[in-house]
């Protein structure tokens, strides 16, 4: 059984159960680098979700008995509530995408099929752009403000920039999610969580008439009903499946949660590590919070056992091996190709399950604050569309905001991949060695620039690009594994494990701990 958060009238807390429920940057000398889930269908919980607002819930429309339904489970003149927006999956897209739609005053329903808070592989860097994406008034739950950038080169050549201004923030994904999705919740949205959808039906007998959509729940025979319907439910999305996103990159993150005497957190404490990797494309990361570090490495999809090498070897040199992780775990990560849909009907698609994310950095919560909160606004219009003409018209204006902004942000992190992936080291020396270079690093953390701005606004930028770009040749190692896997969403298959069997499309994947976890 899932559970159900709404709010009463008076701001009280429902709880019911689903069956119910409807400049220059200072420089610093160098310095030593540091110091020596499954996404199948959830297993119902029983925990409710807690959490406390004061906004009244919009109450969802009942089907008119006039509407004509065709031969479905609402026969025989059953009145069933018809959302406005259902949004599926409640991480930052769905979060954002039910508060937009929340805030607009439409009845909002959010399914999240774990439990909250969960567990997130994610390293939670959270950057301008992100900072600038989050409800008014949000209480960012950082664990850590970064200051310091520990540059190295495959373990070598270290080096630490330093800011005296935060370049950016780290939370611990659990946290930041369900404090975003408390923000729906004091918007007005509901929120069912321990449910997964199975899918989504726009035509057939599941659906009463033709600006309904049916969100069929995995052993819930009644569908829940929505004039349009958020897919925000991450990198193996189902809803991404009924969509028809294409993904055209896919790679391997790798992670350790690994708890650290204090004297070891000392030593991190407002400093991060990125270190260029071995493989093409690949990096790995430190990002400290208070007593835990988030060790993790990402490398193209295909090198599951290399990429597990990387992590250990990094891990190693980095003097950690002897403390045991809390949580070992993996995730895929994917970008969609550029001719990729982002609508099917009266369905859009958002953040992961859209396959948004920086190309490069692999930088996904921005991407996923921001597509999310346009889904949200523009589901609103989709579910005032009367006709499929309108809700086409709503649904090609969601893509072409999308577009405008996050592709365009995507073209250039791809670009940027293709150097970086065969010259790692050019990366490293201007970073280190070139002040300019780490400005614009700076600057793009804090969200006072993009990498497209960059490339816009700046002559030099632009040329060394067209320039490196122009030298790389067309295909590389990872545009050709990247073309095997250049397909449309394969619900489910999200799966790393960190003994680097899989990862390569094996299904049943993990969206958590995949082995490790010791606490
Ligand atoms: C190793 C690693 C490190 C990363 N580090 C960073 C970082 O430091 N900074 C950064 O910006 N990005 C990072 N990313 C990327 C970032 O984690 C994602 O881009 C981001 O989580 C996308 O948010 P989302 O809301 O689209 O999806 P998710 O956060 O994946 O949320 C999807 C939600 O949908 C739910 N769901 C799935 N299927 C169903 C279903 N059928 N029914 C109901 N609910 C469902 C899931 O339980 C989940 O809660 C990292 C990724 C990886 C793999």
């Amino acid at each position: 059984m899932g559970h159900s958060v709404s709010r009463g009238q008076a701001g009280a807390q429902h709880i019911v159960s689903s069956e119910h429920a409807a400049g220059n940057e200072d420089v610093e000398p160098a310095e030593g680098a540091g110091t020596g889930g499954a996404d199948g269908p959830g297993e119902p919980g029983e925990q409710p979700v807690e959490t406390r607002g004061e906004a009244p819930a919009a109450t969802p429309a009942e089907i008119p008995a006039e509407i004509p339904v065709e031969g479905s489970a609402a026969d025989g003149g059953e009145d069933r509530p018809v959302w406005d927006v259902v949004v599926v999956g409640a991480g930052p897209a769905g979060a954002s995408a039910a508060y937009a739609a929340a805030v607009a005053g439409r009845s909002v329903l959010l399914l999240e099929k774990a439990e909250l808070p969960r567990y997130k592989t994610c390293g939670g860097g959270i950057i301008g752009p992100s900072r600038d994406a989050l409800p008014p008034g949000f209480d960012l739950p950082l664990r850590e403000r970064v200051h310091a950038v520990t540059f190295s080169l495959n373990g070598k050549l270290t080096r630490t920039r330093r800011s005296r201004n935060m370049l950016f923030g780290l939370v611990n994904r659990d946290e930041f999610d369900n404090s975003l999705v408390e923000s729906a919740l004091k918007a007005g949205a509901e929120v069912r969580t321990g449910v997964t959808v199975s899918r989504v039906e726009q035509h057939g007998p599941a659906v009463p008439d033709r600006r309904t959509v049916a969100v069929v729940l995995a052993g819930e025979e009644q569908p829940v009903l929505a004039r349009a319907v958020v897919g925000a439910d991450g990198s193996a999305s189902r809803i991404g499946a009924h969509v028809g996103v294409k993904m055209g990159q896919v790679d391997l993150g790798l992670e350790a949660e690994i708890p650290v005497p204090e004297s070891v957190a000392e030593d991190w404490a407002g400093r991060v590590l990125v270190d260029w990797g071995p493989l093409p494309g690949s990096y790995g990361w430190v990002f400290p919070k208070g007593d835990t570090l988030t060790v993790g490495v990402i490398s193209a999809r295909g090198e599951g056992a290399a990429t597990k090498r990387y992590l250990d070897d990094f891990i190693g040199r980095l003097g950690l091996a002897g403390f045991e992780p809390r949580i070992s775990s993996g995730h895929l990560t994917r970008c969609r190709t550029d001719d990729s849909p982002l609508s099917r009907g009266r369905v859009l698609v958002c953040g992961d399950a859209a396959g948004l994310l920086e190309p490069w950095t692999r930088e996904g919560i921005s991407f996923a604050l921001r597509s999310g909160r346009l889904a949200g606004e523009w589901a609103v219009r989709i579910a005032e569309a009367h006709d499929a003409v309108d809700a086409r018209r709503q649904a090609l204006n969601y893509a072409f905001a999308v577009k405008a902004g996050l592709g365009v942000e995507m073209g250039v992190g791809r670009r940027l991949l293709r150097i970086f992936s065969r010259r790692p080291g050019l990366f490293h020396a201007a970073l280190t060695g070139f002040r300019p270079a780490w400005n614009v690093f700076a600057r793009f953390t804090r969200g006072a620039t993009s990498l497209a701005e960059v490339v816009r606004v700046h002559p030099i930028a632009r040329r060394a690009l067209d320039t490196l770009d122009r030298r790389e040749p067309e295909r590389d190692e990872r545009a050709d594994r990247a073309e095997e896997g250049d397909t449309t969403i394969a619900p489910d298959s999200d799966s790393g494990t960190v003994d680097g069997s899989a990862g390569d499309g094996g299904s049943g994947g993990a969206d958590g701990p995949t082995s490790g976890r010791s606490a």
